[in-house]
């Protein structure tokens, strides 16, 4: 069985994105792989934290994974500050990564915007503890959003480097799962930017914790053109708040863009969104019911997680070991 390696960051309330592009195709990969997913906290404070928010959102997040159907007992659900042989191995990777590969990250360079003299080093290495946080597990397949794609592209760049440094065939090469529909959710605000749980409007995106109310508000003023809906695809293309809108409601749907426009060619937004809402709400109304049990017993998330940490510390701590070995680090 094929090893899954896959994180997210509690920088904020997962939002329907990270549903999409990630979350969903987790809960369908458990059947057939062996599964870690990690809430990548030392990710997140490559950016300011605020540690009580940190800590809830942690906490929040593990739930809502659990109310999405991730199978913590089956498979290994933690935070990844809680298991030192991630640091322990970005460490190493920072020294095989070369500069003139992180300056060709478009991630670092969208968050870190005009003002990147002002950034954090950890959000420059940010892609170095990526790939050792896979590869701490020697995991070989990746479900990520498209956004991520290019982070593991050099994960593979980094192993390869690594194995050849040092003359052994230590690391697997690892391969992006992406999800075939709404691998980039984009925000509701602006068509061209992928809608993100950290993005200062939370207007422009769904947060897998929004009500019903909260849903239909951010739908209806989600940005549109004046236009209505084509009947075929490709005139969907220079409409990028618009096929953001039937991609949703096509992945949410489980059917083709092509049948979403079929039902709905020659509507305008007005009922269109009224649709689209439905679609939403009954998605996500299920998740959020659930997060909310499960944030009532903070306890039994911590023991979750812990039981996590400590199943993964088992798998990633013999193989961090043996790679300190490989570079001649005294054991
Ligand atoms: P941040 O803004 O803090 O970076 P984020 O919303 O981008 O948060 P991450 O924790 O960075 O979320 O990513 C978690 C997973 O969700 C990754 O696999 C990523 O590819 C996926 N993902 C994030 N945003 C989207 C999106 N808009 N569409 C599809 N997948 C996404
Ligand atoms: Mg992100």
């Amino acid at each position: 069985m094929q090893r899954i390696f896959s994180g997210i960051q509690p920088s904020g309330i997962p939002q329907l994105g990270n549903y999409l592009g990630a979350i969903q195709n987790w809960v369908n990969l458990q059947a057939d792989h062996e599964c870690v997913f990690c809430l990548v906290d030392m990710h997140a404070i490559t950016v300011w934290q605020e540690p009580e928010k940190l800590r809830h959102q942690t906490l929040t997040q593990a739930a809502i994974l659990l109310a999405s159907g991730i199978d913590a007992e089956k498979h290994i659900l933690f935070n990844q500050s809680a298991v030192p042989a991630h640091a322990r191995l970005a460490w190493i990777f920072n020294c095989v990564t070369r500069l003139g590969w992180l300056n060709r990250m478009t991630q670092f360079k969208d968050k870190a915007g005009k003002d990147r003299e002002n950034h954090s080093a950890g959000l420059y290495v940010y892609p170095s503890l990526m790939a050792a946080d896979i590869l701490a597990y020697k995991a070989t397949r990746v479900p990520v959003g498209e956004d991520q794609k290019q982070h593991l592209e050099l994960t593979n760049d980094i192993a390869q480097k690594f194995n050849h440094d040092y003359g052994v065939s230590f690391f697997p090469e690892v391969e992006a799962l992406i999800p075939p529909a709404a691998a980039r959710v984009m925000s509701l605000r602006d068509g061209t930017k992928k809608m993100s749980k950290s993005d200062p409007s939370a207007q422009s995106r769904i947060e897998m914790t929004d009500d019903a109310d909260a849903i239909a508000l951010k739908i209806r003023r989600a940005k549109t053109d004046a236009d209505v809906l084509p009947e075929d695809p490709a005139q969907l293309e220079n409409r990028p708040e618009a096929k953001n809108l039937v991609t949703i409601y096509a992945a949410l749907s489980d059917i083709s863009i092509t049948d979403v426009l079929a039902k709905h060619a020659g509507e305008g937004f007005g009922p269109f969104k009224q649709a689209l809402t439905d679609v939403v709400v009954n998605a996500i109304a299920p998740i959020a019911q659930e997060t909310k049990r499960l944030m009532q017993n903070e306890d039994h998330l911590l023991s979750v997680l812990r039981s996590g940490a400590s199943r993964a510390q088992a798998i990633a701590e013999p193989i961090v070991s043996e790679a300190e070995k490989i570079v001649g680090f005294v054991k």
